[in-house]
């Protein structure tokens, strides 16, 4: 008995997962990367961080830079949200040190 099969060819579909194109709407916020807070942007779309400030300075005297220390850096931004650089996930402020102890493995 023949029974004829339609020969599916399988079709390559490669489905890549893009988001949705759009502008990216940075927003300033704070970021916890390499055990620091840093000021930075996140795309409050898609989540992006970007212009990540590494160091953060103030103009000290004449020509020097003071570097603010983490609880500076947090109180100067005291109204920005806080994310994992990692893992995207917003952190509670208040929180914050016991994120990092457990996250540090302290
Ligand atoms: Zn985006």
């Amino acid at each position: 008995m023949d029974i004829d099969i339609p020969q599916y060819k399988k079709k390559k579909s490669k489905k890549t997962i893009k988001k949705c194109k759009h502008k990216h709407k940075y927003l300033p916020c704070l970021i916890y990367k390499w055990k620091n807070i840093m000021k930075a942007e996140r795309c409050s779309i898609c989540g992006k961080i970007n212009n990540v400030h590494l160091f953060e300075t103030e103009p000290y005297k004449t020509h020097f830079n003071k570097m603010l220390s983490q609880p500076e850096v947090l109180e100067k931004y005291i109204d920005f949200t806080i994310y994992d650089n990692e893992t995207g996930n917003e952190i509670n402020r208040e929180l914050l040190d016991d994120y990092i102890n457990k996250k540090e493995g302290h």
